[in-house]
């Protein structure tokens, strides 16, 4: 959303979105020689004023800008409630930690959590991949290929020149158990190895960032 705060506070192009520039028909008061306009007085304009985007081909009246902004801010509290992707689904494999524990949804390696003193679950030897955390993008977004999903792979720092982000696309039941549902948060992914399903503020903050990115490319948030 526009962090705008002065003249476009609360703005939005309807078209396009963008709340940086636009064109408004204003008045002022100019003074006028016979060699033409010198200094003016304030600019003004009411919610009728002709207002253009600066960015695409919209043409409307400033008013409109207001009611824009209202509507995508809601869209985006729909699709984002308190700033957490609401479609998204999230995976860990516990890069090589020995124990899973359900209520806290995290991997570690004592055996009782350190969280909430609970016995962990055993996880199997050969699980732990560099890309330890799978976020797969669920929900109606416009684009979606018919029948697929797609999913990031990240390790913990996937923005580090080193770290791992992989974009790939599944059948859009990869992660969802026999009956079809997709699995309940702390129990195992139908793929990958030791995989579990967590909450998107299990993740490490850098793969935050990465599956915000992408969340708001796909649903063309501004
Ligand atoms: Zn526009
Ligand atoms: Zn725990």
């Amino acid at each position: 959303m526009s962090a705008n705060s002065n003249c476009l506070e609360g703005c939005a192009c309807p078209s396009c979105g963008q709340s940086d520039l636009f064109r408004v028909a204003a008045f002022s008061v100019f003074e006028v020689t016979d060699e033409g306009t010198y200094d003016h007085f304030d600019v003004n304009w009411e919610d009728d004023a002709s207002t253009w985007c600066g960015e695409c081909e919209w043409k409307g009246v400033f008013g409109d800008l207001r009611k824009a902004a209202d509507k995508l801010a809601e869209r985006r509290e729909r699709l984002m409630p308190g700033g957490v992707p609401r479609y998204v689904r999230i995976y860990d494999n516990g890069g090589g930690m020995a124990h899973f524990c359900r209520r806290c949804l995290t991997f570690q390696d004592p055996e009782t959590c350190e969280g909430c003193g609970k016995k962990l679950l055993p996880v199997p030897a050969d699980s732990g991949t560099c890309d330890r955390y799978t976020v797969v993008y669920t929900g109606r977004y416009r684009g979606r290929t018919p029948g697929k999903v797609a999913y990031r792979g990240m390790s913990c720092r996937p923005s580090h020149p080193q770290g791992v982000s992989m974009w790939g696309e599944g059948e859009s039941d990869m992660d969802c158990g026999e009956a079809g549902f997709p699995v309940k948060l702390g129990e195992p992914a139908p793929f990958g190895r030791g995989d579990r399903r967590i909450s998107f503020k299990q993740l490490p903050d850098d793969c935050k960032q990465v599956a915000l990115r992408d969340y708001k490319d796909l649903w063309e948030i501004q």
